[in-house]
């Protein structure tokens, strides 16, 4: 069957990201070869891969390549590779469309920062590859034969909104991209990328480890007087090093990056490498990044996390999942893996022992790295704890086998310092002698916790408390009941034994005391408290609103109703400082007899007072209002 030429309509989004590309101002714009051959490495690491379950892919004597062909006079430049290619669909589907996740975002970021110019960072993580040649390209060819096919599928775009799609020819398998360049403009990153030495200095820059050879056919003088002639020969552009396979006192820093880039799709420098190699039980060498910035999708569930797995210089898996726990998705990177049957599936590997051995070695060997990194830079660490510090979290409540190791890379905000977050070890040091716990406040911001009625006696006795204030903290406390030896305790929650026996038996005695005005405070705003207490834990303000042990912070609450999560309605003990004013004139009139209206006003008031206080919403605001105006006349 032959496929008549066609044209077809981009994606309104995909159409939105080639235009990005045409106008970009990014002037590293000879980044475009890096990915284009990162591209046509994958395809033969691809065509390797199947080989491994149908020998007749490749044939005898076959040697992968990367091509690339300048042409001057006409201002092209080819890259061609003999890997996997595609099929007709395959072409629409993964050069015609961007159906990643991501793209949608990627515009969105665009129109907050209002730029034209989407920065760097930006582009690589939302990985756009194929389409940056439109940043040096006016028109693309790209002619596709998929190994194990006869024909090949021919697509081309030169401007405009639409591409054309039709069946061609091919010698072999693999794919040709033949670019026509626009016209040379070094001030705008365009340098003449026809140019044997511009080329060259690309490829050693960006792509010196890519495994196969990228080739470039050069013209020399050969011979001397009239023997002279000009003769074309291939030359081999690249090391084809395996990085990860070098000692690591031999991997330069240029190299690390450039590498990191190509196996994270990332266009930024990583944070931190950590390269290890095990000998042994299992043989394997790995080595892993954390990335600069966090990708912006890693916590949706589209996310895909993973190392590259290679066996025997193979690679088997583009994004292997069970060599790490799922908190460690922010890393990323190759494992090579000696021993590994070529041809494991993923649900073997998911029960195969070395895989086993392999994660929690890893897991260990990045937590080790992370505490050296907070040891040794601590500018550097908080950048990392910025970007990843939520994960590291997940990893306490879920990764009880190395949670104590977990603990310490923690780092939060507290009453002791507001510059400076500081770890639980440093709380530690810092908790007074008859200090039994270690207490944090959950809230949704620092500012609503620094200013919450609940700090007051801790503030004013000399106890640091810990800011909770990352969605996750509650989570994460709720598996974790101590840091060595210490429990640690909201102090928005449950009773605070705070004061020395004599002001415990004082406040019962005041408790029995105010007893019917608290049961009658109670009465009208039953469906909100559960009681009405005196507190412990109040200074200066009048009340405020504590859970029991396990309840949910009001903001964790809140949050889950927005999100429509049904929870049920937790009532909470309002508590009242019978030493404030407020609280003393409200019982000597209560003594001297209130009506029930006047009680029920006095409860509204003060509720409401402390649902603001921790920046809860009121449950009815305009009465509120009208009660506060009340008592202004
Ligand atoms: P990415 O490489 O990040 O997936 P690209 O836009 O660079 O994004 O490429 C999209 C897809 O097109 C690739 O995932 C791959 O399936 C296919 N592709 C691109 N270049 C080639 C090539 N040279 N050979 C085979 N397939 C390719």
């Amino acid at each position: 069957m032959t496929i008549d030429k066609k044209s077809m309509k981009f994606e309104a989004e995909t159409k939105q990201l080639l235009e990005i590309m045409i106008n970009s101002l990014y002037t590293e714009k000879e980044v475009f070869l890096r990915e284009l051959i990162s591209n046509a490495s994958d395809a033969l690491d691809k065509l390797r891969f199947a080989a491994i379950t149908d020998a007749s892919l490749i044939p005898d004597g076959f040697t992968g390549e990367i091509r690339l062909l300048p042409d001057s006079q006409n201002r092209t430049l080819t890259i061609s590779d003999n890997g996997i290619g595609m099929t007709y669909d395959e072409v629409i589907s993964n050069i015609g469309t961007i159906a990643r996740s991501g793209t949608h975002e990627l515009m969105k970021s665009l129109e907050k920062q209002k730029a034209e110019k989407l920065p760097a960072e930006l582009i690589g993580r939302f990985g756009v590859g194929f389409y940056s040649c439109l940043m040096v390209a006016d028109s693309v060819t790209l002619t596709s034969r998929k190994a194990g096919e006869d024909t090949a599928t021919v697509w081309e775009y030169s401007g405009g909104e639409s591409y054309e799609v039709r069946e061609g020819t091919r010698d072999t398998q693999g794919t040709t991209i033949v670019l026509k360049l626009k016209d040379s403009d070094p001030d705008d990153g365009l340098e003449d990328f026809t140019s044997e030495w511009i080329i060259k200095r690309i490829v050693k820059k960006y792509s010196d480890f890519v495994r196969y050879p990228v080739i470039l056919p050069v013209e020399r003088e050969e011979g001397e007087g009239d023997d002279k002639k000009k003769v074309v020969k291939d030359e081999t552009l690249n090391s084809m090093k395996a990085i990860w396979q070098k000692s690591e006192s031999d991997m330069k820093e240029e190299e690390l990056n450039e590498f990191y880039k190509h196996v994270a799709s990332d266009w930024s420098d990583p944070m931190l490498h950590i390269a290890m190699k095990a000998e042994g039980r299992y043989e394997y060498q790995t080595l892993m990044f954390i990335p600069g910035n966090a990708p912006f999708d890693l916590y949706s569930q589209s996310y895909k996390r993973g190392l590259q797995l290679y066996a025997r210089n193979v690679k088997i898996m583009d994004r292997c999942e069970d060599v790490l726990p799922e908190y460690m998705r922010f890393v990323k990177g190759v494992l090579d893996a000696q021993d590994l049957p070529l041809n494991i599936s993923r649900e073997t590997l998911q029960n195969n022992r070395q895989i086993t051995a392999i994660r929690s070695t890893l897991t260990k060997k990045i937590i080790t790295e992370l505490k050296k990194l907070k040891d040794n830079d601590e500018q550097k660490y908080l950048k990392f704890f910025e970007q990843f510090g939520a994960v590291i979290k997940e990893g306490v409540h879920s990764d009880f086998e190395n949670r104590d190791k977990l603990l310490p890379l923690l780092l939060f905000q507290s009453t002791n310092d507001k510059e400076k977050l500081t770890s639980l070890e440093d709380y530690k040091s810092r908790m007074k002698e008859e200090q039994e716990e270690i207490y944090y406040l959950s809230g949704e911001s620092r500012e609503v916790v620094e200013n919450s009625p609940h700090l007051e006696a801790f503030t004013k006795k000399g106890f640091e408390v810990l800011f909770f204030t990352d969605p996750i903290d509650d989570f994460m406390v709720s598996g974790l009941p101590e840091f060595d030896g210490k429990k640690l305790k909201s102090i928005g929650k449950g009773d605070v034994e705070l004061g020395s026996d004599e002001e415990k038996k004082e406040l019962e005695e005041k408790q029995k005391d105010y007893s019917s005005l608290l049961e009658a405070l109670a009465k009208p705003i039953e469906e909100h408290v559960k009681s009405v207490q005196l507190s412990a834990r109040l200074t200066s303000s009048p009340c405020c609103l504590v859970g029991s042990e396990g309840d949910l912070s009001p903001h964790i609450e809140r949050m889950m109703r927005q999100s429509k999560l049904a929870i049920p309605n937790q009532k909470r003990v309002m508590e009242l400082n019978a030493g404030h004013e407020v609280v003393e004139r409200l019982k000597a009139r209560f003594d001297a007899g209130m009506s029930d209206a006047e009680v029920a006003d006095a409860a509204q008031l003060l509720l409401g007072q402390a649902l603001l206080a921790e920046s809860s919403p009121l449950p009815d605001p305009a009465g509120f209002a009208k009660l506060v105006a009340k008592l202004m006349v």
